[in-house]
C-alpha cells in the first residue's frame, strides 16, 4: 500500500477542492407531460422515453391529488356552512 510521503497542507488540500464545483444538469422537455427531464433518460413524472411506456409513473401523485380534492371538498363544505349560517341569520330579520 502506497503512503503519502508528507502530509498536505491546509492550503494545498483547499486550493484542489476549488475546483469541486457542482455542474447544473442538462434539461429537456419531456414530449409527453412536457415536464423538464434529462436527456436519454425516462421521464420521472409519466415514465415514458420516446413514447413507450418504461416505468409506471409513481401513484404518490395520485394520492396527493385525491387528498388535495379531499381538502378542497372540506373547505367547500365549510363554505357552504357559512353561507347557510348567514341565511339562516338574515331570514328571520327579512321575516320581521
Ligand atoms: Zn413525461
Amino acid at each position: 500500500m502506497t503512503v503519502p510521503k508528507r502530509r498536505l497542507s491546509k492550503m494545498k488540500g483547499r486550493l484542489r477542492r476549488t475546483h469541486y464545483v457542482a455542474s447544473v444538469p442538462t434539461l429537456v422537455k419531456c414530449t409527453v407531460c412536457f415536464d423538464p427531464v434529462r436527456p436519454h433518460h425516462v421521464c420521472p413524472k409519466c415514465g415514458q422515453y420516446r413514447g413507450r411506456v418504461f416505468v409506471v409513473p409513481p401513484e404518490e401523485d395520485v394520492n396527493q391529488s385525491k387528498e388535495k380534492e379531499q381538502k378542497v371538498s372540506v373547505v367547500k363544505k365549510i363554505k357552504r356552512k357559512v353561507k347557510q349560517a348567514k341565511k339562516a341569520r338574515s331570514k328571520p330579520k327579512a321575516a320581521e
